[in-house]
């Protein structure tokens, strides 16, 4: 809420005139239902000799949790996000390279390449924002921290390739983000390379090329030789365009952390993607349970920036620690304030490390259904084999207990890996382990995440189990 000197001076039990005039004194020129701001309330209180304590609402503590509301009139075109995932050596890291070679921002030809975890690009006079860290891994991983970054998923599929395991789950995991797909077929400057094979592999995953009557948009690229890029970017734009991002410049920013370190020159440093607002050198911040003040900001080609706007990655120096990948940071008024709300987020969050744990399980499925909170329960099911994942899938698919369905999000054969567990962790789902076990990697990931994960040999008692979960008559297990 807001305060004017009037009722200041109620609080302090003055006459409004001796504090307007106090405020002149202390070069503030004021009248009685102007706004006093939070350093002009501790000045005046402290003239009087008496104790302010600041109390800050709780949604300011949990900004990531606000929603942004703007005004139509107030946003503007921002550049799209985009994430590259795909299978092991089909080419990643190969495309980013060249695509950042492709393009790049006028007039900043020449400048140094700097790692910041993104980088743009300019095609047609229009920017695009690619993250560096390919891979569905650190894409979920965010998303598990409540980050939503990216607004357009590229899978990599190489021509002389096909679909393999993890091209599987890179599907999986932007379908499940609710993420625009584009498939960049790779390597077609190989003898070998077959994109009408790509094309109809990718069809079993209702990713269906335009040409033959679906919505997604392949592209046939070669990174290593450089073909097809510009296309492949104005792709991105064309989606861009249909999906219109927006944001509002004109106010603090908020936004995520994409890397922090702690830099033996420049101490802790955050690589930050702002996605709302714009973010200026000075600006005090709140990033997860650090704070700070932006003492400079460089971009990806090294030049420093006095303000960076929506979509733009900077990297930023001038906080006390280090934050973590996935941590959202928001600019507030003063310091004083965001170091408020850092010490009480990381109190928070000791707590909830000890105590609650909000992911559902089949134990108490019954109770978020009973409460109406859920309608849809997202599994993910591992299975020895690719038949039995099959039908595994079928028969959950029938059940409907009480208008609460079961949604699988990802199937397929092989052992649990650590990327399901993350999936499970980020989509809120239970894992349904089909003659296999978890990886030992997968092992940790599941304590630490506390993902519900559930071991079967036999397909109707995985079916019974679901079902009395729905009903709220399983058995607990001790
Ligand atoms: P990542 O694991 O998906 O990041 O794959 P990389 O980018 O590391 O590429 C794996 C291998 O494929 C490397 O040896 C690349 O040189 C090669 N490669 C990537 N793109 C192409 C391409 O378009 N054509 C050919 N012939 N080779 C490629």
């Amino acid at each position: 809420g807001t305060l004017t000197v009037g009722d200041l001076a109620k609080l302090l039990h003055k006459d409004a005139s001796e504090v307007i005039k106090k405020l002149l004194f202390l070069g503030v020129m004021a009248t009685i239902n102007q706004e006093v701001d939070m350093d002009a309330i501790l000045l005046i209180a402290g003239e009087y000799g008496v104790e302010v304590e600041v109390k800050i609402p709780v949604e300011e503590d949990n900004f990531e949790t606000v929603e942004e509301v703007d005004e139509e009139a107030d946003l503007v075109t921002r550049p799209p996000v985009v994430t590259i995932m795909g299978h092991v050596d089909h080419g990643k890291t190969t495309l980013l390279d060249a695509i950042r070679k492709t393009s790049v921002t006028t007039g900043e030809a020449g400048g140094i390449t700097q790692h910041i975890g993104a980088y743009q690009v300019e095609i047609n006079s229009k920017k695009i924002t690619f993250l560096d860290t390919p891979g569905h891994e650190a894409f979920t991983l965010m998303r598990a921290r409540g980050a939503q970054v990216t607004d357009i998923t590229i899978i990599v599929v190489a021509a002389d390739d096909g679909i393999m395991p993890q091209t599987v789950e890179a599907i999986s995991h932007a379908k499940a983000a609710n993420c625009p797909i584009i498939v960049a077929v790779n390597k077609i400057d190989k003898p070998e390379a077959n994109a009408d094979k790509i094309k109809q592999e990718m069809t079993e995953y209702e990713l269906v090329p335009e040409e033959w009557g679906g919505d997604t948009i392949f592209v046939e690229v070669s990174a290593k030789q450089r073909i097809g890029l510009e296309n492949l970017l104005e792709m991105i734009l064309l989606v861009a365009e249909v999906n219109e991002y927006k944001a509002n410049p004109n106010k603090r920013a908020r936004g995520t952390v994409i890397e922090a370190e702690l830099d033996k020159g420049k101490g802790p440093v955050a690589r930050v993607l702002v996605q709302h607002g714009s973010l200026k050198v000075g600006d005090a911040f709140v990033a997860g349970n650090c704070f700070g003040r932006v003492r400079a900001m460089v971009n990806d080609r090294g030049r420093r920036l006095k303000e960076a706007g929506p979509s733009t990655p900077v990297e930023i120096t001038g906080l006390t620690e280090v934050p973590l990948a996935g941590d959202p940071f928001m600019v507030f008024e003063d310091e004083r304030k965001a170091r408020a709300i850092a010490e009480r987020r990381a109190i928070k969050h000791r707590q909830t490390e000890i105590g609650a744990n909000t992911r559902v399980t089949l134990d108490d499925l019954y109770n978020h259904i009973k409460e109406g909170e859920m309608k849809e329960l997202n599994v993910i099911i591992k299975a020895d084999v690719q038949g039995s994942a099959e039908a595994l899938k079928g028969s959950l698919a029938k059940i409907d207990v009480e208008g609460v369905r079961v949604k699988i999000i990802h199937s397929g054969a092989g052992a649990i890996t650590e990327s399901d567990v993350i999936l499970a962790s980020a989509s809120n789902a239970i894992v349904i382990g089909f003659n296999v076990r978890p990886e030992p990697q997968a092992e940790y990931t599941i304590e630490q995440e506390k993902v519900d994960v559930r071991m079967h040999s036999i397909i109707y008692k995985v079916i019974d189990e679901i079902e009395q979960a729905m009903k709220g008559l399983l058995e607990p297990v001790y």
